[in-house]
């Protein structure tokens, strides 16, 4: 009888039921990861429910684990807790990847499976910076990037990392690097024709 690779566990009508409706009935009988987070959870888990086609179904939490997916802090299917560096590693690495995106210290906790109050304590006491101010830094830094390698206008930069409010981009672009944009531009020119 052929028998499915358990990494590659066929996500059946059941599971995505017991997935919906946080069956707790499922616990142990499989675990689900979610691609875009990084996370994998017991089916019970009161998280947001991700997505059908970024979900991945596994056996067992060591099978997710070794998939490289780390453990959900909210309903801990290995039963352990997360160490906070580890939690705040996966969510500076899915700033680093959606920075372009509206992100917010709320859709952040739902992704990390944390509450807004924790994330902001947990990051802050582990990185020195809340995660508003990481992706602020992320985001200057990449637009510092652009104004020197690239012809693009202000406006499109600034939309290019994640604010659409090139006001906003401009006073905070200003704040963090005491420059302009346009003079930050401007200076790095001048620099090369010396
Ligand atoms: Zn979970």
């Amino acid at each position: 009888m052929k028998r499915e690779s358990s990494s590659n566990e066929i996500m059946s009508d059941e599971k995505w039921q017991a997935i919906i409706n946080n069956d707790d009935s499922y616990n142990n009988q499989f675990f689900y990861a979610v691609k875009t987070t990084g996370i994998f959870c017991k089916p019970s888990c009161k998280s947001r429910t991700p997505k059908k086609e970024n979900v991945r179904i596994f056996q067992n939490a060591e099978e997710a684990l070794s998939a490289n997916f780390r453990p959900c802090k909210r309903c801990k299917p290995t039963n352990e807790r997360l160490p906070d560096n580890e939690w705040v590693a996966l969510i500076t690495e899915y700033i680093d990847k959606n920075y372009t995106e509206k992100l917010t210290l709320e859709t952040l906790a739902e992704i990390s499976h944390g509450s807004p109050y924790h994330l902001q304590r947990t990051f802050k006491k582990i990185t020195g910076n809340t995660p508003v101010e990481y992706i602020q830094e992320v985001r200057i830094n990449t637009a510092k990037k652009y104004l020197l390698q690239s012809g693009r206008t202000v406006s499109e930069i600034a939309k290019m990392v994640g604010i659409s409010n090139t006001p906003y981009f401009f006073t905070l672009f200003k704040k963090m690097t005491d420059a302009t944009p346009a003079h930050f531009r401007q200076l790095q020119e001048r620099e090369e024709t010396k």
